[in-house]
């Protein structure tokens, strides 16, 4: 932030390229370059002599050439900092960037919107003011915004994604099981070899072993009978409707009966 020595502060955006403000911050008397406002050439600043020996931050207009320019033309010009303002866009906050190699960029710089900068700027034109750039919050370091935007916010977004994506196959998976209290209700018979019809199956279609008598065997409401134990545990780890005819041990289609037709 700016903070005028009337204790005014105002919000500023530092520049992604340059030195970082430092814990104390940057103090210096405030100038408009009048020779060239936009900063865009080295200029010639003719201070007060009481300032002489004062360092001097640069407030300059944004526009007619790049960011970086400015601040290299302002650093050239013996500036020790570089406040850039919006005079045009209200209420548009600008992070500065530049491509390329900024190593040469000795001082730091920040980005004023239009509402601060004009009212900093009629400040200055009233003579030089003694300012203070602060280093802000550790959240509004550029290079946390990017981070935030580039690396944090879409990691965030794919977990949450992940998450529900993992409670639908949940939810998906259960309505395709049959629950215990269900299964339990389901017809047992023993094997009875005597009794035993034609066409009527004398081994479990899923273990494939030929039932003995007296085993314990689940009739399904299709009428196909299993080794209890087998098709307990077909219904209600794997799908619920019966494994011979894919008729559901249900009134209700099967969830995944409903999807092979298209439902
Ligand atoms: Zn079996
Ligand atoms: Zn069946």
């Amino acid at each position: 932030s700016v903070e005028q020595t009337n204790n005014m502060t105002y919000a500023d955006h530092a520049a992604a390229f340059g030195p970082r403000l430092s814990e104390k911050g940057k103090l210096g008397f405030l100038i408009e370059p009048e020779q060239d406002p936009t900063g865009c050439s080295p200029v010639v600043v003719e201070k007060p002599p009481f300032l002489q020996e004062d360092s001097w931050i640069a407030l300059v207009r944004r526009g007619d050439c790049s960011f970086i320019t400015k601040v290299r033309s302002m650093q050239k010009s013996g500036a020790t900092a570089v406040v850039v303002g919006d005079p045009d866009h209200p209420g548009r906050w600008i992070t500065m960037y530049a491509p390329g190699d900024t190593s040469d960029v000795l001082i730091p710089s920040v980005f004023l919107a239009q509402e601060e900068y004009l009212s900093l700027l009629s400040l200055a034109r009233t003579g030089p003011i003694p300012i203070r750039l602060e280093l802000d919050d550790f959240i509004s370091w550029p290079l946390i915004d990017v981070l935030i935007i580039v690396v944090i916010s879409p990691t965030i977004l794919l977990v949450l994604i992940y998450i529900s994506w993992r409670i639908r196959q949940r939810q998906k998976r259960r309505a395709e099981l049959a629950d215990v209290k269900t299964v339990n209700k389901l017809t047992i018979k023993k094997f009875n070899r005597q009794k035993i019809r034609e066409n009527e199956r004398e081994e479990c279609a899923i273990c494939l072993e030929d039932y003995m008598e007296a085993d314990s065997l689940r009739v399904l409401p299709c009428q196909h009978d299993f080794h209890a134990q087998c098709v307990d545990a077909w219904l209600t780890t794997q799908k619920k409707f019966c494994p011979i005819c894919k008729a559901c041990i249900e009134r209700l289609p099967c969830p995944q009966q409903q999807h092979e037709r298209g439902m």
